[in-house]
């Protein structure tokens, strides 16, 4: 029997066991540092514990292990202004005078079964009212932007920037079909963004560096085709590093041997060709887990100074940073950007 991709994620979802935790506690939170559209701020990045994302639940993204961080029920409004409180609690203890919000939901801050209307606007109002909160920043599929949740996110923000973040993955329908089963097309999420845009809403989109079935050079010449199909649709192009979650395809594929996680050396020339060429795009990467096996990584000398320094791109948007590491084992991952089409997955590009 053949099964669909979809399926096969459902499989390795259905056999994973989720741990409950109190409904008025967030998922995570964390406190960091980014670039935001030219001023260097402080973040507060929170994951709400919803109910969780409606795709992923179905079966959904092939790398996507987030899906375990949503809530085994149903938090009410209540639980999920205190989520935000807490989180809250620990900017005073830091002494922030000024930080951005983001907020992330491991699903859609817009879809009505995860945060309904009225506790969506809670949420903006407070942090909209809040004077050391500078900006926020949402993320949500695409499907669930319109123009009426944008002007009623918008009439509790006060003139505060707002931004919505999408995980796009890469603007190849193909790639995000085959190799990733986002359940959403390019269309989709340029839509969206012209809904954001005509309303003043920022666009931030998330890329998806080596999903499974592509050859590490495969993968760049997707990532960096990407940036420019999406630059004139987004302020702000973060790229995630593919990496080896639990509970997912991507892990599954990984155990076999037919998955590595994407070379660091591979996202430091993509940051620096597409910020020449894209010099107004914000351009950034978090090399999440960068030096673990689990991770992406470079040798075992230089992965860490190397994740430094793209993080340190990241805030500074000055390619010159991207100069300031170097390692022999960028003759071997050339190497393997010769050989990879060859010995490694099964290509899904002709
Ligand atoms: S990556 Fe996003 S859309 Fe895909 S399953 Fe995970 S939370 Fe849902
Ligand atoms: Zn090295």
């Amino acid at each position: 029997m053949i099964m669909s991709l979809n399926q096969t994620v459902l499989e390795i979802r259905n056999r994973q066991r989720i741990k409950s935790k109190p409904y008025d506690e967030p998922a995570a939170f964390w406190f960091g540092k980014d670039n935001l559209r030219g001023e260097v701020v402080d973040v507060m990045t929170i994951i709400f514990q919803t109910s969780g994302c409606y795709w992923g639940k179905q079966g959904g993204c092939t790398m996507c292990g987030y899906v375990y961080d949503s809530s085994t029920g149903e938090p009410s409004d209540d639980d999920i202004i205190m989520q935000l409180d807490k989180a809250l609690e620990q900017v005073e203890r830091r002494k922030l005078e000024k930080f951005m919000v983001k907020i992330f939901t491991s699903g859609s801050f817009l879809h009505e079964r995860e945060i309904s209307p009225d506790l969506r606007k809670r949420i903006l109002k407070k942090l909209a009212d809040d004077d050391r909160i500078v900006a926020v920043l949402a993320e949500t599929r695409p499907e669930f932007v319109t123009d009426e949740a944008a002007k009623e996110c918008l009439s509790v923000m006060n003139g505060k920037p707002l931004e919505y973040a999408y995980g796009l993955e890469t603007t190849n329908d193909r790639i995000r079909r085959e190799s990733i089963n986002k359940g959403f097309t390019f269309e989709k999420f340029k839509n969206a963004a012209e809904i954001a845009k005509r309303n003043g809403i920022f666009t931030k989109a998330y890329l998806m560096l080596k999903p499974p079935f592509l050859s590490e050079k495969e993968a760049m010449e997707d990532i960096l085709k990407s940036i420019d199909d999406v630059a004139p649709y987004a302020e702000t192009v973060s790229i995630n590093l593919c990496n080896v979650q639990n509970g997912t395809f991507v892990e599954k594929l990984w155990e076999n041997k037919e998955f590595r996680p994407p070379w660091l050396w591979s996202i430091v020339k993509i940051l620096k060709e597409a910020k020449i060429k894209h010099p107004d795009l914000y351009l950034m990467s978090d090399p999440v887990g960068a030096g673990a096996k689990r991770g992406p990584r470079n040798c075992k000398i230089c992965s860490r100074d190397v994740a430094d320094m793209i993080r340190e791109f990241s805030i500074t948007q000055d390619v010159k940073t991207l100069e300031n590491v170097d390692c022999d084992c960028k003759l071997l991952w050339e190497k393997e950007l010769l050989l990879d089409d060859f010995t490694f997955g099964a290509p899904i590009l002709d």
